[in-house]
């Protein structure tokens, strides 16, 4: 599974699997500590007149103040640069401080951009209102329509934005198809790649500019912390870092420490989900109770063929809709014992949710199905416990 990606020279290893334990720390650290040190400072101090010259002058690496960088952030950055295959990376407070940073360090008033309707709700309620303030246009294209996305392109189009796979109809986002428009339009591409991690996907192998990443997810992996990334070429990443410290949206020190100790168990747990999740995947399409299963893994998933290609692992979402109404919807979840009723994924915990309760609260009925969420539709974001618990605790749910 790892044999694609390009082994770091720093990392000691050439499997994700070394590389997320050892990649972008150093062998010998503070005190002969195994672990990376918590750097728990805001400001750091200069030994002398000639240090602050090395550092001012001859660009040395000094880290001078909190909000300007952090050694355990330093850390946390170039051992995700490492797994995602990507020059370099900056940290945030929370994924969507990257999506937002990000963003705003790339567009002008009077530029355009382009993104998929099915991205993640936050990001796309950024794009489509808050960018207006600064007179930023933004289309938004139906997923998966290549050739509608294409004519939305403009003289003035900045990114083309998207995310793969999608929440919560795990839809695939071609990467190659995408990665032709952009370069006959010479636009950026941009993708949310929180679903896949760079264990399933690694969008810069096919020319994506930039990778985001929700580190709150897969990454740190424990539901504990939240934290966000962006990956890419040196320039369009110093241009990013740069606004983050305008912007300020800097993660501390000991969640750094956090994210690096998840990130050290980080392939054996999303090896582990992907297993499940395709059981579960399997398990739910063949009950007489459930009415359709979406898992980019099944063979009936609409993009099985883009899926299996471009990924190395289906992820550990699965997204399914009951037979019944709201109420046959609502005894399955008072059922469960096991999964917890909860939003987010990614964590070792299985959380289950019911979009139409929770997410899409506040939308009618009807504009609801529009989106495709109805009544009986759950996402189930597969934690690592055993798989058999899992399915007799679906089982249970189903026969209420
Ligand atoms: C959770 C999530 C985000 C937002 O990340 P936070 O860490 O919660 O800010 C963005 N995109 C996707 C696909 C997500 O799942």
């Amino acid at each position: 599974m790892a044999k694609r990606s390009k082994p770091n020279k720093n990392s000691g290893g050439k499997s994700l699997s070394t590389r997320a334990i050892h990649a972008g720390e150093p062998r010998r650290k503070y005190a002969d500590s195994l672990t990376t040190p918590i750097i728990q400072t805001s400001t750091f101090t200069f030994r002398d007149s000639k240090h602050i010259e090395d550092y001012t002058k001859k660009g040395k690496e000094h880290f001078e103040y909190g909000r300007y960088g952090n050694p355990t952030a330093k850390i946390a950055e170039k051992r995700l640069a490492d797994l995602e295959g990507a020059e370099d990376c900056v940290v945030f407070s929370s994924g969507m401080s990257a999506i937002t940073t990000t963003i705003l360090s790339l567009v002008q008033s009077g530029d355009h951009i382009v993104i998929t309707d099915d991205s993640y709700k936050k990001t796309l309620e950024f794009c489509r209102s808050y960018l207006k303030q600064f007179a930023v246009e933004c289309t938004i294209v139906p997923f998966g329509d290549y050739g509608i996305i294409e004519r939305a392109v403009k003289k003035n189009t900045r990114f083309i934005f998207s995310e793969s796979p999608t929440n919560p109809y795990l839809n695939i986002f071609d990467l190659v198809k995408i990665k032709k428009i952009a370069d006959r339009h010479n636009v950026l591409t941009l993708i949310d790649s929180t679903f896949a991690t760079p264990l399933n996907q690694r969008p810069i192998e096919f020319g994506m500019d930039l990778v985001l990443q929700s580190c709150t997810k897969y990454l740190a992996g424990h539901n504990d912390i939240l934290a966000g990334a962006v990956l890419g070429r040196k320039e369009l990443i110093e241009k990013i870092r740069n606004l983050h410290k305008s912007m300020g949206g800097l993660i501390d020190p000991h969640c750094c420490y956090l994210l690096l100790r998840g990130l050290k168990t980080f392939v054996v747990r999303v090896e582990r989900q992907n297993e499940t999740a395709l059981k579960v995947a399997r398990f739910l399409d063949s009950h007489p109770r459930v009415k359709k299963v979406y898992y980019p893994f099944l063979e009936s998933h609409p993009q099985y063929k883009v899926a299996t290609k471009q990924m190395n692992g289906g992820g550990g979402v699965v997204t399914f809709e009951i037979k019944g109404n709201l109420n046959t919807a609502k005894r399955f979840l008072d059922a469960l014992k096991l999964c917890y009723i909860g939003p987010s994924l990614g964590g070792v915990e299985t959380l289950i949710t019911h979009p139409a309760l929770v997410s899409y609260y506040d939308y009618t009925r009807k504009e609801r199905y529009e989106l495709g969420i109805t009544d009986t539709l759950f996402r189930l974001a597969l934690g690592i416990e055993d798989v058999e618990d899992l399915i007799e605790d679906l089982g249970r749910g189903l026969r209420q």
